[in-house]
């Protein structure tokens, strides 16, 4: 039986929304529209030092000016911890978390540290240190990613960037799965949500790809559907860097404020037409 897809945009309300996020909100939109599903919006706000309210009006308002209209239930991160934690329970009752004191400068200075696709790599200090529950620190939750791979066996998604893509979530090490001030991470939130959202089509940067291979991982341990993945090339700009939401200038507020017409902005990226200065990362 064939679905309607469901996609779904998912900033971080840590900044104003840029062009790459535009381009990105587009591809999820129109990918469901073009096939009569829906798409969701989801605002990924479990970082509380980082994230504003404010930036998450600015993004209802950026969508709007852009005409990307959503499903009316946005879905608040940080309203299902719950459900994030239920499935680290799940994941412990397996033996397949561990609680890890090491701050970032103690897996910085590890001689065993190394860089991975996404970071460090846990040297696996905390792994067999078996910290307890009374500890005086507060503690990380990682995943025991060769463990856990071990139990799941070979694991592939559906990837419209890479075909038949082979998950080798150990390039990345022992994530973090709970952070020590967030209680959840990037990663379990991502991977539960996105099931919880009913997501066919995972609609995302190429700096995302090799995040995948824990989330694959992450639903094949907790019974959890595997969307495709849609890792779609970044935008760069003038100084061919990806772009960033620091840089004001590259907004799409500043857009807005300079008299940009948001019709002609979409129209010309849906033909894979940039505004001058802005270009795909053919990298
Ligand atoms: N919240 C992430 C970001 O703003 C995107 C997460 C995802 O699409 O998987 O970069």
């Amino acid at each position: 039986m064939t679905t309607s897809p469901i996609t779904r945009f998912a900033p971080s309300p840590t900044g104003r929304l840029h062009l790459g996020h535009a381009w990105s909100a587009m591809l999820a939109h129109d990918l469901a529209q073009a096939a009569g599903g829906r798409s969701n919006l989801r605002i990924e706000d479990i970082d509380s030092a980082r994230c504003r309210p404010e930036f998450i009006d600015a993004i209802y308002e950026d969508l709007r000016w852009l005409g990307l209209d959503w499903e009316v239930d946005v879905m608040i991160q940080s309203e299902r911890m719950d459900a994030h934690s239920g499935a680290l329970d799940r994941l412990n009752d397996r033996g397949l978390v561990y609680r890890c004191l090491c701050t970032r400068a103690d897996i910085a200075s590890a001689a065993s540290a190394s860089q991975g696709p996404i970071g460090m790599l846990y040297p696996g200090t905390c792994r067999h240190r078996g910290v307890a529950d009374d500890a005086p620190m507060a503690w990380s939750w990682r995943l025991d990613t060769q463990k856990a791979a071990a139990i799941a066996g070979p694991l592939v998604w559906r990837d419209a960037l890479a075909g038949t893509a082979i998950a080798t979530p150990e390039q990345l090490g022992d994530v973090v799965l709970a952070r020590k001030d967030a209680g959840t991470s990037y990663h379990l939130a991502v991977t539960v949500d996105d099931a919880a959202q009913g997501i066919t089509h995972v609609v995302r940067g190429r700096d995302l790809f090799a995040a995948t291979h824990i989330h694959r991982l992450l639903q094949a341990l907790l019974a959890l559907p595997t969307p495709d993945y849609h890792h779609h090339p970044l935008i760069v700009g003038p100084d061919g860097v990806r772009l960033a939401k620091r840089s004001a200038p590259q907004t799409l507020a500043a857009m807005r404020d300079a008299g940009v017409d948001p019709e002609w902005l979409m129209e010309n990226m849906r033909r894979r037409r940039f505004p001058v200065g802005f270009a795909l990362d053919q990298a």
